[in-house]
């Protein structure tokens, strides 16, 4: 039985496990993950819920290279139900903001990125389109004159 201890130590996200590992080709890395956290705080009546109501439909969200290699992570949102108020919510995680398809801090990498090297150059290197590496950057952009970067 394969033991995914070292890979979640080095994937190293909050309350998430490695489950599995996939390789594809030399240069692509498939990482299957779960989240670890028991419970969910309902949004609608900040009960803390422990029922699981659903799995959904697993997505992959891109990651931060590791060894070299292209990194996915392979991930399912839980849905909770909230027994008191009915409510049923999708849990949230704080690497990731929802909707997009890739954790926060390869964002954050390709941003960085993006302040010094063309769109193009990076699109290419990355297996991203132009207009993803774009929009990552605007919302990095967007973000850091937000939390008060602005020019005094
Ligand atoms: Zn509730």
């Amino acid at each position: 039985m394969a033991n995914y201890d070292l890979l979640t130590e080095l994937l190293d996200l909050p309350h998430i496990r490695v489950t599995h590992s996939q390789q594809v080709g030399q240069d692509r890395l498939n990482l299957f993950i779960e989240s670890t956290v028991e419970a969910a705080v309902c949004p609608h009546c900040q009960q803390v819920s422990q029922t699981v109501h659903e799995v959904g439909v697993p997505q992959m969200l891109r990651d931060l290279p590791i060894w070299n290699r292209r990194c996915w992570l392979r991930y399912a949102p839980r849905r909770f139900k909230c027994e008191p108020c009915g409510n049923s919510f999708v849990e949230r995680v704080e690497w990731r903001e929802p909707g997009l398809d890739y954790t926060q801090r390869y964002e954050q990498a390709i941003y960085e990125r993006a302040r010094r090297e063309p769109v193009a150059h990076i699109a290419q290197t990355e297996g991203l389109s132009e207009d993803q590496v774009a929009g990552i950057f605007e919302r990095g952009a967007k973000k850091h004159s937000l939390n008060g970067a602005t020019p005094a």
